[in-house]
């Protein structure tokens, strides 16, 4: 999801620039404003409840706000995101805009401030009054507006500021400045978006071939913890040594080691569209470090697909595949292949529930030629890319 706020004093071109920004990026629009007019224009008893107030410029109350947004919302949260025009117009509202943002597991991308002055403000809103037919597009009421403006609304940048995701534009350019400003803005935060695919199915499942052939037809950087380990080893690397001391005593390489080498991975993969997770969350643990590892690089999981395959398939693949000379060391006796088997069953297929209940995981038809299961998974990427 894109969500934007758009923020500036009244008259400083929010509503024409909202215009042009939910046709170009196909944005669910919320104007608070907008809103509390048509309640008043149904006489709601909301937009009873409001109309003395904006005939006066003041704010409405919070909860007002809550009442009417939240709906708005809950209903549309298929949209490709949201604009928020009007809203947050307090510090309050700010954290409110945060709430509802979780509750979508989403977040605000940015807040685009329109930054005109008051002469300025004052100026187009008495030049809107001649024909808007609003109430409040007069003298009295404008100052009003702007005094609550830079009471009450102004403060709310400190907020997203902190945040960082403060993004002020010079309103006072032409309109088409302005917008492709803005647009600016969007496309930079657009490119910075990932599309990070979590791969899971039980060893056999073809997991390991097929996210690295989907990695390569994708521009995605394929992170499968198993082979990272092994290819510190190889090189001999400080990390390697270690994990070969770990690997000879017959312990388990711990979460440190396995974070820093995905850490380095995000670190140095330089643009490229996303990633792709093999082996990795393969516990309920590492499922959390994952989703702080990501946050920390201001991105997210996007996708969560397993590649389903009944066991007796698996273990004739498995048992198949340590005649050949693909054979692992860790497939070349049953008792071996059924220790993974059971090992993903009991460790793995919980993170596999708990994300089916968080995000929903997409279920992929394993059985069939390669190429047959490729296609099947390129569709989901496919779809994954459109949705970011
Ligand atoms: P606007 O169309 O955004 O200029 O809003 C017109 C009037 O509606 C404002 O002057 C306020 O009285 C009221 N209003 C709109 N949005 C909000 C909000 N987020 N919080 C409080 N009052 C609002």
């Amino acid at each position: 999801m894109l969500n934007i706020a758009l923020f500036g004093p009244p008259g400083a071109g929010k509503g024409t620039q909202s215009e042009r920004l939910i046709e170009k990026y196909k944005l669910f629009y919320i104007s608070t404003g907008d809103m509390l007019r048509k309640e008043i224009a149904e006489k709601s008893q909301l937009g009873l409840e409001a109309k003395s107030i904006i005939a006066s410029g003041g704010l409405v109350s919070d909860e007002i706000i809550v009442q009417i947004i939240e709906k708005t919302i809950k209903e549309n949260q298929e949209s490709k995101g949201f604009l928020f025009d009007g809203f947050p117009r307090t510090y309050i509202q700010a954290y409110i805009l945060e709430g509802l943002m979780i509750k979508l597991n989403t977040s605000l991308n940015c807040l685009i401030s329109l930054e005109v002055d008051e002469d300025e403000s004052v100026a187009r809103l008495l030049e809107r009054g001649k024909s808007s037919g609003r109430t409040d597009d007069n003298e009295s009421v404008i100052r009003n507006r702007l005094k609550e403006y830079y009471d009450k609304t102004l403060p709310v940048l400190k907020f997203y500021k902190d945040k960082g995701i403060y993004f002020p534009i010079n309103g006072a350019n032409s309109i088409d400045k302005v917008n492709n400003d803005i647009c600016d803005v969007l496309q930079n935060e657009l490119s910075k978006r990932l599309l990070n695919i979590v791969l899971f199915g039980p060893p056999g499942s073809g997991r390991g071939s097929q996210g690295m052939a989907l990695a390569e037809k994708y521009g995605l950087e394929y992170v499968a913890t198993g082979k990272m380990l092994e290819q510190e080893i190889e090189k001999k690397t400080k990390i390697g040594k270690r994990i070969q001391e770990l690997y000879e005593n017959g312990q388990l390489v711990p979460d440190e080691i396995v974070v820093q080498l995905i850490e380095q991975k995000i670190e140095n993969s330089k643009g490229i569209k996303g990633f792709i997770f093999k082996g990795f969350p393969r516990t309920l643990v590492q499922s959390y470090i994952l989703d702080g590892l990501l946050k920390k690089h201001g991105s997210a999981i996007s996708e969560i697909i397993e590649i389903e395959v009944p066991t007796l398939e698996l273990i004739s693949r498995l048992d198949a595949r340590s005649k050949t000379d693909r054979c692992m060391p860790y497939d070349n006796s049953t008792a071996k292949i059924v220790k993974r088997l059971q090992e993903h069953e009991t460790k793995t297929v919980p993170v596999i529930q708990k994300y089916n209940q968080q995000h929903g995981v997409k279920k992929i038809d394993g059985m069939g030629t390669f190429e047959e299961v490729f296609e099947r998974l390129s569709k989901e990427i496919e779809r994954g890319f459109r949705k970011i």
